[in-house]
C-alpha cells in the first residue's frame, strides 16, 4: 500500500527505490522514540500538484527537531523543493507525504544530534472514509506538557495515540477523544476537535495538544466566512452539550463527528457549520 517496485524515496541525500532503502536495527530513534516527523498532503490542482501549507509543515518539523536536540542542515525551502521532486519522481498529484528525521546508531541515552532525513509519499485517500465518526472519551490522557514538548511532532508521543485508538476500536468506536491531565478536552488521536454550540465554534486552547495546521486553517476560514470561532477550556460536559462536532487534521482533513460516548449530537453533519467549512476547504485545496 505505501510503496511498490517503482516507488522512489529520499534517504540521506540519495534518491533510492523504497525496496532498497534500509535503516539499522541499532538506530536510537527506533528504540527510544526520538524521531520527529510530519504528515503533509499535496492536492492536484489545475496548474499541477500543490503541497498544502508546505512551509508551515516544514517550519513545524524544524521546531520539533529543535525540541529534541536533533540538528538538520536543510532549510524550509530546500525541504519543500525536495518534496516537489519526490512527487514528480513518483508521478503523484494527490498524495500524503511523510518526512521523518531519525538519529544514528546509539543505545545510550545521549541524543545523537546528527539527523538522517527520510522522505516518502503515497496515494492516501480519505483517512476514516466518508461516514461521520463515533468517538469515545479515552481512559488515556494526553501527555503532560511538563513531561515532553507536546507541540512537537515526536515519534515517541504517538505511543499515547496508538493506545487510545486501540482502546476505542476495542469498544467499537472510530476514534478516541483524549482529555488532558486536568480533565479538559484536548484532542483526538491524530486530529484536533471543534464543537458547535448555537452559531459559535469552540476548540480546546493550546497547552496540552498538538496545535494543528488544519486547526489554524479552519480558524482562519471561519474569519473569512463570518463564523465566530474561539479557543476555550472545555470540560467533557461542554463537549457532550454541543450541537455538533468535527475533527481536523492533515490526514483526516475535516471530518464530522456523529456521537460522543454513545450520545448523538442534535445537528446532523449536513446541517452543521462544519459541513459548510468543509465545502470551502475542499474548494481551497484544489484552487489554481
Ligand atoms: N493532533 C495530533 C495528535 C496529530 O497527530 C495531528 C496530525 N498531525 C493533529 C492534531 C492535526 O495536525 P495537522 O492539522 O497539522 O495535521
Amino acid at each position: 500500500m505505501y510503496y511498490d517496485d517503482n516507488t522512489v524515496v529520499y534517504l540521506n541525500g540519495q534518491w533510492l527505490k523504497a525496496q532498497s532503502a534500509k535503516v539499522g536495527l541499532y538506530q536510537q530513534s527506533f528504540h527510544y522514540g526520538n524521531g520527529v516527523f510530519e504528515g503533509i498532503r499535496s492536492y492536484q490542482t489545475p496548474i499541477g500538484p500543490r503541497i498544502w501549507h508546505a512551509e508551515a509543515h516544514y517550519q513545524r518539523l524544524l521546531y520539533s527537531a529543535k525540541t529534541m536536540h536533533i540538528s538538520i542542515s536543510h532549510s524550509v525551502n530546500e525541504l519543500v523543493d525536495l518534496t516537489y521532486q519526490l512527487l514528480e519522481k513518483n508521478q503523484l498529484g494527490d498524495a500524503y507525504i511523510r518526512p521523518l528525521l531519525y538519529t544514528s546508531e546509539n543505545m545510550g541515552l545521549q541524543i545523537d544530534d546528527k539527523a538522517h532525513l527520510f522522505l516518502c509519499a503515497w496515494d492516501w485517500g480519505s483517512y476514516f472514509g466518508e461516514k461521520p465518526l463515533h468517538l469515545v472519551t479515552s481512559q488515556y490522557t494526553r501527555p503532560d506538557p511538563e513531561s515532553c514538548h507536546v507541540e512537537a511532532k515526536v515519534t515517541g508521543h504517538y505511543a499515547n495515540s496508538l493506545l487510545a485508538m486501540k482502546a476505542a476500536k476495542q469498544q467499537g468506536f472510530d476514534d478516541a477523544l483524549l482529555l488532558d491531565k486536568n480533565g479538559h478536552v484536548a484532542e483526538a488521536t491524530g486530529a484536533n476537535v471543534f464543537f458547535q454550540k448555537g452559531d459559535v465554534l469552540l476548540t480546546p486552547k493550546r497547552g496540552h495538544l498538538l496545535p494543528g495546521i488544519t486547526r489554524k486553517i479552519v480558524m482562519d476560514l471561519c474569519g473569512s466566512m463570518g463564523i465566530s470561532c474561539h479557543e476555550a477550556t472545555l470540560s467533557l460536559a461542554d463537549a457532550l452539550d454541543a450541537d455538533a462536532a468535527f475533527l481536523t487534521g492533515t490526514a483526516v482533513e475535516i471530518q464530522g463527528v456523529t456521537s460522543l460516548d454513545g450520545q448523538v449530537f442534535p445537528l446532523s453533519w449536513s446541517e452543521s457549520l462544519g459541513s459548510n467549512i468543509h465545502r470551502q476547504f475542499n474548494q481551497q485545496v484544489r484552487a489554481a
